[in-house]
């Protein structure tokens, strides 16, 4: 199995997952132009998608999505909620390619299966994914406030993990926005700080993990730097070596990130 981000901000989200044969994004948060440019730089192309699994409505999320399944004929999946929620945004969706998923429900697409898991963020009902093929285990989780037993549990079998390191907490408080958008990304329907991030990992690391791409890093109140040096001081904590025992990267914002391969 393989996975790359094809960008990762609030100015844009896209995740590319692949078995041998069958071809998945998650999320299409921008343009058809931009999907296909990054796609290619992958030496990927957008007709070899199978679907599309939605996180939630936000537009960073979901800005391409109604024309991108309009122009590849392409399935989406995503919550009842988050369907209510992004269906005006959207424009008109086949209803063949309308598919409903629920949290926990085991869903198949060639040799891909997956299940969404509930996440904490101020969206309608937003997920997470973990994804299976018979050689691995992926799992995507950005957009949230927190993470719960339950979450970590879901995520302590992948060998491939996009896990969300949105901001650097003084940083964040120290900076630019407003307090009540402060006071929202701090909050436990919000985004994850860095140092959530790192104590998440390096707990949920059992020898295991191959590989973990930190994503969804905001571009005002974090830097890559910041995120990888607060998510390897945890994992040195515990003893953990990164860059030998877990390979360890940032997610750049607008551009595709190295994939992240289980064999
Ligand atoms: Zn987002
Ligand atoms: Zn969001």
């Amino acid at each position: 199995m393989r996975i790359a981000t094809l960008a990762s901000s609030s100015s844009g989200n896209a995740i590319w997952v692949e078995g041998e044969e069958t071809a998945v994004l998650i999320d299409a948060g921008l343009s058809v132009r931009k999907l296909k440019e990054a796609a290619a730089q992958l030496e990927r192309c957008l007709e070899q998608l199978a679907a599309v699994v939605v996180t939630h409505e936000h537009r960073d999320h979901t800005c391409g999505l109604g024309a991108l399944s309009r122009k590849y004929n392409l399935p989406v999946y995503a919550t009842e909620s988050t369907w209510a929620a992004m269906e005006a945004q959207l424009g008109p969706i086949a209803e063949h390619n309308r598919c409903m998923l629920a949290p926990e429900e085991k869903i198949e697409i060639g040799e891909l299966a997956f299940e969404a898991f509930s996440t904490s963020h101020d969206a309608g009902d937003p997920v997470g994914y973990v994804f299976h093929t018979r050689e691995a285990t992926a799992g995507v989780m950005t957009d949230t406030g927190y993470v719960s037993r339950g979450m970590a549990r879901k995520l302590m079998e992948c060998e491939l993990l996009v896990f969300e390191a949105n901001h650097d907490r003084e940083m964040l408080i120290q900076g630019p926005y407003p307090w009540s958008l402060k006071k929202r990304i701090l909050s436990d329907r919000g985004h994850l700080a860095n140092d959530t991030a790192g104590d998440v990992l390096a707990r949920l690391w059992g020898g295991r993990q191959q590989g973990v791409l930190l994503a969804h890093l905001s571009q005002e109140n974090n830097t890559p730097q910041k995120a990888l040096k607060t998510v390897e001081e945890h994992f040195q904590a515990l003893g953990i070596k990164p860059g030998e025992e877990a390979w360890l990267e940032v997610a750049p914002a607008s551009s595709p990130s190295a994939w992240l391969e289980k064999k």
